[in-house]
């Protein structure tokens, strides 16, 4: 599994992770193999949050004899936010989860509660060993910016952004600022959460026609143009084992400059929005 440093916290993480959004409607079996079959495929990078539901006790259940393998990260919701309100939830976290740290902790989004107070509340948990780093999640340029003020350089691990083939927004400022500031770009949503391209329009037998030529699929191809820039992972969901499997082995999948060249003009970045679109 292709791996690179994951931004200032500089250990190696899988480009291609594991999201858990409602994994828990999947069947809860079927849920737990999928995420194991996709640690075993390399995929020890694993994305959840304190808001998706069960998804932090399915997670339990599968890396419990495989915890030392994982890239564990979860996410506070804003409104928990406040320094003592990151501690509580984070501890609830770490007991769902059945484990004594986070390798990331993220602030789900901008909230209402000053983030110098977030910081802080992340830096006495980095501290007390609860997380070995903490990240953001959905910060454009201004937001991050302000972080970086209150937390000073090297401190910020990632962003977790909105990022696929019809949704490049974060490319214009986004991605730049984190690539300058050392920061990694974990791109959520890649398969569009269900809407991917249609295969009959002309973006879908583009994207056929390069998972062929590869010996692949057009989920694969997807992934490996979403992690062809520098500091980039993400962080693809399935409730199912195979398409794990699959997914897992687009970070072998080199896509040629030509195969780039033709996604990115069937998937065009487009203009730069007013505000970074979010799910
Ligand atoms: P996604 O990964 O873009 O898409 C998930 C959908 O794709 C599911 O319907 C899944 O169905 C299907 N799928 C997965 N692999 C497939 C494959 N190889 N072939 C065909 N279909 C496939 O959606 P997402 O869950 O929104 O995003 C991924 C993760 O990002 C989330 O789970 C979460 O961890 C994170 N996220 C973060 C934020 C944030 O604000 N920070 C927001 C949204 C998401 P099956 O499960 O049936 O396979």
């Amino acid at each position: 599994m292709y791996a690179r440093s994951f931004g200032a916290m500089r250990v190696s993480v899988p480009v291609i992770g594991q999201g858990t959004w409602h994994i828990d409607s999947s069947d809860r079996t079927d849920a737990i193999r999928a995420l194991r079959a996709g640690i075993d495929a390399g995929m020890t990078h694993i994305d959840t949050a304190e808001m998706y539901g069960d998804a932090e006790a399915i997670v339990a259940a599968a890396i419990a004899d495989c915890r030392e393998e994982v890239f564990l990260v979860s996410k506070v919701v804003p409104g928990n936010a406040t320094r003592r309100g990151v501690a509580r939830a984070c501890e609830a976290s770490l007991r769902r989860l059945r484990t004594d740290r986070l390798d990331s902790y993220l602030l789900h989004w901008p909230g209402q509660h000053p983030l110098e107070e977030t910081i802080a509340g992340f830096e006495d948990l980095r501290r007390a060993g609860k997380i070995l780093s903490w990240g953001v999640s959905n910060f454009d340029v201004e937001d991050l910016d302000r972080a970086l003020a209150i937390a000073g350089p090297d401190r910020i691990a990632c962003n977790q952004v909105l990022y696929h083939l019809n949704e490049r927004a974060i490319e214009h400022a986004v991605l730049p600022w984190c690539e300058k500031h050392g920061v990694a770009m974990v791109g959520y949503s890649p398969f569009g959460s269900g809407d991917f391209p249609d295969p009959a329009s002309a973006g879908g037998r583009v994207l056929a026609g390069i998972a062929q030529s590869h010996g692949t699929t057009p989920y694969a191809v997807a992934l490996a143009f979403l992690t062809r820039l520098p500091g980039t992972f993400t962080i693809p969901k399935t409730g199912r084992p195979d398409r794990a499997i699959e997914n897992a082995g687009a970070a072998d999948l080199h896509l040629g400059a030509a195969e780039i060249a033709l996604i990115d003009a069937h998937f065009p970045r487009g203009p730069r929005p007013r505000i970074l679109p979010m799910l």
